[in-house]
């Protein structure tokens, strides 16, 4: 496996593999993988002939800088897991290798920002289209991968791909989850041996959720009863509870079968802010 901390090699490495005909997917990560990780990696791998993932902590993202700070970083053994699964490329850079200069540009996806994410991380998403518009113009791949575990981002970078007329196929992949629901992340380290056991509750309020509003309870009471379940709780603070439209993602009041609908959580465990979701018909 090939290891870049440079734009360059890693352009002429690619660029002899595209000059053979080689399709290029790519698994854009902040690292300290986890199985999640490794299910986009391996869903590349088997359908590209060469996977690059990147590893890089983007700090215009972090709308939090003790959260930048304290987010984890395991780079040497996240290189040994892409070298056991068989990723082709690795690109870690630093942080002078991808901002060159302070960006000019700066984005506004208006009423797909305006709710969740968005709204609760001023600036969140600016981050996340700057930094996947550049790895996306330095890796150029035919397949990129994204997790369904952030949806709003999803979304987000395929309405910037379709607005700049990126040429790459995006891919949504699923949930990777711990055994007893939790969904994994990067963060969940930093739980201690409570706030995990507690941390399951987001999806558990998330599954009960789905079947209330399944069961013809209102859009209303559904996110009044999930706001009750957590206000005795010292350890999970509920940030928000939301049920929107999985394209438009805009909140939404009547349930309408066949619309494409997903349950949205966040919360703050101890210091430690997660997020999951669920789509309300399967
Ligand atoms: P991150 O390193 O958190 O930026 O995540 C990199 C990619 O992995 C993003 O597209 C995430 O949505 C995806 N991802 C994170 N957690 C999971 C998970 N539990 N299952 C599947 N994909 C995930």
């Amino acid at each position: 496996m090939h290891v870049f901390n440079q734009v360059q090699p890693l352009k002429e490495y690619l660029h002899k593999h595209r000059c053979k005909g080689q399709g290029i997917g790519f698994v854009p990560t902040m690292g300290a993988l986890h199985d999640g990780h490794i299910s986009l990696m391996q869903r590349s791998i088997v359908e590209n002939d060469i996977s690059v993932c990147s590893i890089y902590v983007n700090p215009t993202q972090f709308n939090d800088k003790a959260d930048l700070e304290k987010y984890p970083r395991t780079l040497e053994r996240d290189i040994e897991k892409l070298d056991k699964i068989g990723c082709n490329a690795v690109f870690c850079p630093e942080d002078s290798e991808i901002y060159i200069q302070k960006p000019n540009l700066s984005f506004n996806f208006h009423h797909l920002e305006g709710v969740m994410e968005g709204k609760h991380r001023k600036g969140h998403f600016n981050g996340v289209g700057i930094v996947v518009s550049k790895l996306l113009n330095i890796v150029n791949p035919d397949k990129a991968y994204f997790g369904q575990k952030d949806l709003q981002q999803f979304v987000i970078i395929k309405n910037l791909v379709e607005d700049l007329s990126f040429d790459v196929e995006l891919v949504c992949a699923p949930i990777i989850r711990e055994n007893d629901g939790l969904a994994m992340s990067s963060r969940n380290v930093r739980l201690n041996d409570m706030e995990r056991k507690e941390a399951v509750k987001l999806y558990e309020a998330l599954l009960l959720a789905k079947e209330s509003l399944k069961q013809g309870k209102s859009v209303t009471e559904t996110k009044n009863d999930i706001s009750r379940l957590f206000l005795a709780n010292d350890i999970v603070k509920l940030e928000y509870f939301e049920v929107v439209d999985a394209n438009s993602l805009q909140e939404i009041e009547t349930i309408v079968h066949n619309q494409k609908i997903s349950l949205c959580i966040a919360a703050f465990v101890g210091n430690v802010r997660l997020i999951d979701n669920v789509f309300l018909f399967d």
